[in-house]
Formats: structure tokens, sequence, C-alpha cells
């Protein structure tokens, strides 16, 4: 897809995410892999409002070379798309639900739906609390995306990539979702899918 269409889309695709609440105010931030660098939505930007020609854009040694400063969380996207080739867009979110899973003791999103497991993988790291914007927390979001597709950061929210910048955003719904139903069924003792239907997924879809 050219850079254009790149942009257009990032467009588009935070605006349905700010529309139907997947992040409010200035929150959350996207990131898209390019032939020559990257795409990041700006520091301080709504979702809701980005502007194509102001999307920041970043040379492949992570410079920046066009648009508006990018994010204060670029790093989080860095450690993501330096760890894993396959991905091609990194979506960070402060969605409510995962993010209050992100604030529990046992973190843990289990395997209720088909769709979560196809998404998001068997693993859902937990990264230790740091401050928003302490780049420290790079070399851990690094390791843990070497062995997941998405990680829980703590206190504060998910982050997760996907090969597209469409599969991503998919991917951050639905694991935003996953979170809803975890905390809806967590006294209720649900029945989870069992580690051979995981294992059917992954080998079928993964
Ligand atoms: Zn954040």
């Amino acid at each position: 897809m050219r850079e254009e269409d790149q942009r257009q889309l990032l467009v588009s695709l935070g605006a349905s995410l700010f529309a139907r609440g997947f992040s409010v105010g200035s929150a959350g931030n996207i990131s898209v892999r390019l032939p020559d660098g990257y795409l990041m939505t700006p520091t301080n930007s709504s979702l809701g409002r980005l502007e194509a020609a102001r999307i920041s854009k970043l040379d492949l040694e992570w410079r920046h070379v066009g648009g508006d400063k990018p994010t204060k969380e670029v790093f989080l996207h860095r450690a993501f798309l330096d760890a894993r080739p396959d991905a091609g867009a990194v979506v960070h979110l402060h969605s409510t639900h995962a993010t209050a899973i992100s604030c529990l003791e046992e973190a843990v999103i289990p395997p209720l739906t088909p769709y979560f497991v196809m998404r998001v993988g068997r693993r859902l790291p937990l990264i230790p609390y740091y401050r928003p914007g302490d780049a420290a927390m790079e070399p851990a979001i690094h390791a843990a995306a070497r062995e997941a597709k998405a990680v829980l950061l703590a206190n504060h929210g998910p982050v997760i990539c996907g090969p597209t910048l469409t599969d991503a955003v998919n991917a951050a719904e639905e694991l935003e979702e996953a979170a809803r139903l975890a905390l809806m069924l967590r006294s209720l003792n649900p029945r989870l899918l069992t580690p051979a239907q995981v294992d059917d997924l992954l080998n079928t879809f993964g």
C-alpha cells in the first residue's frame, strides 16, 4: 500500500476507534512500518482527529523526518517493530477493560473465545509498571514481543501488533472485547477453551 493510502487509513481507523470509545482524549497511539521508515501518530494528538499530512514520519533509524513531533511513547512501537519482522503496524490503547485487567495482581485474559486466541495468541505478557514515556521499559517490551503479539503494560494498557494496520486494529479491538468478557465472567467459573483446542486454533490459523 502506498504511503498516502496508509496515512488515510490511519486517519479513518483512528477516528473509528475513537468514535466507539476504544480511546479517549489524546490517549493511544498507532504506528505503521513503511519501506523507508515508519508513520507514527503525533504527540498529544487525538486518534479521533488525526490529519494525514501531520502524521509523524520517522526514517529507518527512527529519526523524525516529517510531520508533527511523534508520540512520546515511540519506544513501545520501536520495541515491537524491531523485535517482530512480521509486525507491519502497532496499536497502543488505554481501552477500559484491558487497562482494568492490567491493574489486577493476576493480569490474565484466559482463552475464552477462538478469535482472541487467533488474533492475540497463547500469551499476553504483563510488563511491570513504568512511568509513561519512560524509555527504560523498551528492553522489557522488546524481550516480551519476541514471544508474543501483544503485551499489557501494568496499570497503563495494551500494546498489540499485526501484519497490517487493519490487522493490528482488529486485534486491539478483539483484545479489548476479550478483556471485557474476562471481567464479566470473572466470578462465574466460565468454560475455557482447552489446551488442545488452543493448539488446534494456533496450528490451523496461527
Ligand atoms: Zn499509553
